[in-house]
């Protein structure tokens, strides 16, 4: 048994909108919960003093809803509390996980599931964005956007052409034609180039510098960021980059850049690596952080900086659960 929340209001206490909003919620309710009239249990509602025209329980049964049994109740006055109106809770025998549904004034009660939560999660290599980005992106149930991955196809669309990722001009003609798309399997995210699945293939070792100068180029940032922006419209996401709260997603609500020393971020892409099979010694690594470090902190197009607005978290000596709880906290104190 499962239970389905959802609210209403009406702007008069008059029962033709009484039933015509109950009507509207319901049916939204059924919808998207896909729910059959014989999973509903039971509908209990609940109204603020205002309301004293019409029963919502017998709205709901003109509105259609025969077999289950209803209720009505009143709500105390609370000071602050909104008007008229109208709250309810749909018992019903479902496994699938319900959809709860907040309309007109009432949007404002569930402003975490009636608005898009935006996140930008910025951050130097190795500081655990997308491990920590993946978990969030599953418990708020919102979409995932590794940005890093994009940069990484064009390093390996350069390389497979055998162009110099410093050559400007050669890289600008690539980049024109190139087709990067991002697709999801089981919330995993894909990225596709030219028609071909290369997720794997832009884990490579040395695709991490070359995605670091080629992602330099304005011809490059500005490709990869429409495409960023299209993905991330209207839906709630949580991005990771290097450029997210500056530049690809500026007002985004929720804002991180994620550090960790060089020493602490090293020996986690070595442990990281080792587990991919790629063998690669730790003073290698750290000197490989460091100048991507560099050369991603002093490009001149859109470099890596923490937003003004952004909080900054030191995960040096943080766990990744620490991390996910911190940002989940922060997140549920201001919805
Ligand atoms: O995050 P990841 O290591 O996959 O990123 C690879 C490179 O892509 C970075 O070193 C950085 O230069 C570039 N990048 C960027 N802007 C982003 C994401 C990544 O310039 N939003």
């Amino acid at each position: 048994m499962k239970a389905i929340r959802g609210a209403t209001t009406i702007e008069a206490d008059c029962k033709e909108q009484i039933k015509e909003r109950v009507g509207e919620l319901l049916n939204k309710i059924k919808v998207s919960n896909l729910l059959e009239e014989e999973e509903i249990v039971c509908i209990l509602f609940s109204n603020t003093k205002d309301i004293n025209t019409y029963y919502p329980a017998k709205a709901a049964r003109e509105a259609g809803f025969f077999s289950c049994a209803l209720y009505s109740s009143l709500e105390p006055q609370i000071e602050g509390s909104l008007s008229l109106c109208i709250r309810v809770m749909v018992l019903a025998e479902i496994e699938r996980k319900p959809v709860h549904i907040y309309l007109h004034e009432a949007k404002s009660l569930r402003k975490d599931i009636t608005e898009n939560i935006n996140i930008a999660l910025d951050g130097p290599a190795g500081s655990g964005k997308s491990t920590v980005s993946k978990i969030i992106a599953k418990k708020l149930d919102i979409l995932y956007l590794d940005t890093g991955a994009m940069y990484r196809a064009c390093a390996l669309k350069c390389l497979e052409n055998a162009i110099d990722c410093k050559d400007e001009k050669n890289v600008s003609n690539i980049i024109e034609s190139i087709d990067i798309k991002v697709e999801y399997s089981n919330g995993n995210q894909q990225t596709i180039l030219d028609g071909k699945d290369v997720s794997e293939t832009i884990r490579r070792p040395e695709i991490s510098m070359l995605a670091s100068t080629v992602s330099s180029h304005f011809c490059v940032r500005n490709k990869m960021v429409e495409l960023q922006r299209k993905i991330a419209n209207g839906v709630s996401c949580i991005l990771d980059g290097r450029d997210i709260g500056t530049n690809v997603l500026p007002d985004a609500r929720f804002k991180f850049y994620l550090t960790a020393s060089p020493e602490v971020r090293a020996h986690r892409r070595m442990e990281e690596n080792n587990k991919k099979g790629y063998n690669q010694d730790f003073e290698t690594l750290l000197e490989e952080i460091k100048k991507r470090d560099f050369q991603d902190k002093n490009r001149k197009f859109a470099p890596l900086r923490k937003a003004d607005d952004a909080i900054e978290i030191d995960s040096s000596e943080m766990s990744i659960e620490q991390v996910v709880t911190f940002i989940e906290k922060t997140i549920q104190e201001k919805i």
